[in-house]
């Protein structure tokens, strides 16, 4: 028997991922909280939203990088200064039901967090943190995975993946925190259909085929780049309202802000999600903004998606998860919007080298 691969319905899954929550882990999968699905901490399986489409409104980043978080706190004493470190994660987590385009948003937090200077809240977080994706057996009208190099069904930072299968769900090891997880639960499992790897690659197809936006080449990226004074980002940004809505729901934005509470006795030294695309974002303290215009402030956002990566990086940072052309109150698509400053600005250039 594959000892890395089962077939699961719904009953074996929603048992095992209640040993999960009885044991020494912290679970966190979709919930549907007020009508909206929302990743949360889980008191019983029967909570979790497992379906074989759709996603959260939210991606599951603020389980690694929270909304808000204290770096030190301090206290007076007299003359005396005592400074704690913020807490680290007591119990490991496990993020589960995660969609592929999610998993692969913190692929892209771990290049920003764990490269050059680690940061060490993250680091301690994503190290206690095990992810089980659930790949897509249909797309949402604003999904675009595919079109950024990305799969429905695509294995990037996944330590477990379940595949919707024939109602149930494959799962698949591909991790040895994976493995770890999956532990003794598998005895009573059953191993796969021998073509269960031709029905994933027929699946991810199928969903593919259902994606209406094109791809995005890599090499727009250098396009999109040269083309950062083409005065189309003031044309292509007109409409928006600047309220962020983008960046907050994105799995790959990663920007926070500094900031300090305190009183007489004690203090922390905070920070907290942010945006580019907020006028105050480079604000000056002497009232200078360099990115002072709504277009410099949108071509920031695209750029830092589909252009500013960093060295050696073969992939853009948007994943396609599509949740800031459903939730854009302005209908901005980010998809389009790089196909039409892309062709803005290599219509600049040809009219310039006519
Ligand atoms: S959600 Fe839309 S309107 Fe709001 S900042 Fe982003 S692009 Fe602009
Ligand atoms: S830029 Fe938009 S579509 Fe791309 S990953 Fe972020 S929220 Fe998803």
């Amino acid at each position: 028997m594959d000892r890395t691969a089962w077939v699961l319905n719904e009953t074996e899954l929603r048992a095992w991922l209640q040993d999960l929550i009885a044991g020494e882990r912290t679970v966190v999968a979709p919930v549907a909280e007020d009508g909206v699905v929302v990743y949360r901490p889980l008191a019983a399986a029967g909570q979790a939203v497992l379906e074989p489409r759709g996603k959260a409104r939210w991606s599951p980043k603020e389980f690694l990088f929270p909304r808000t978080e204290a770096l030190y706190s301090y206290s007076f004493k007299g003359d005396a200064v005592a400074i704690t470190d913020p807490p680290r994660p007591e119990r490991p987590q496990v993020l589960f039901g995660v969609r592929s385009c999610d998993a692969a948003g913190l692929a892209r937090l771990d290049e920003i967090f764990l490269s050059g200077r680690t940061d060490p809240l993250y680091a301690a977080r994503r190290e206690a943190t095990t992810v089980v994706t659930a790949g897509c057996a249909a797309a949402d009208p604003e999904c675009f995975c595919t079109a950024v190099g990305g799969s429905p069904v695509g294995e990037e930072a996944a330590d477990l993946q379940l595949v919707p299968l024939d109602g149930g769900w494959l799962l698949r090891v591909l991790s040895g925190k994976g493995e770890a997880l999956v532990g003794e639960a598998a005895a009573g499992w059953s191993a796969p259909p021998a073509e269960s790897g031709e029905r994933v690659a027929a699946l991810e197809r199928e969903v593919a085929a259902q994606i209406g936006r094109n791809p995005v080449p890599q090499e727009w990226a250098k396009v999109l780049e040269g083309g950062f004074a083409s005065p189309s980002w003031d044309r292509l940004a007109a409409h928006c309202l600047g309220c962020s809505i983008c960046a907050y729901v994105c799995p790959s934005c990663s920007c926070f802000d500094m900031n300090h509470e305190a009183n007489a006795w004690c203090g922390e030294q905070c920070r907290s999600w942010d945006a580019c695309t907020f006028v105050p974002f480079t604000l000056h303290a002497s009232g200078h903004n360099p990115r002072a215009t709504r277009g410099g402030r949108y071509r920031q956002r695209v750029l830092h998606k589909f252009a500013f990566t960093a060295e050696g990086e073969a992939h853009f940072r948007c994943v396609g998860c599509g949740r800031c052309v459903a939730l854009c109150p302005a209908g901005l698509d980010i998809s389009q919007i790089v196909t039409a400053a892309a062709a803005a600005i290599q219509e600049e250039g040809a009219d310039a080298a006519r």
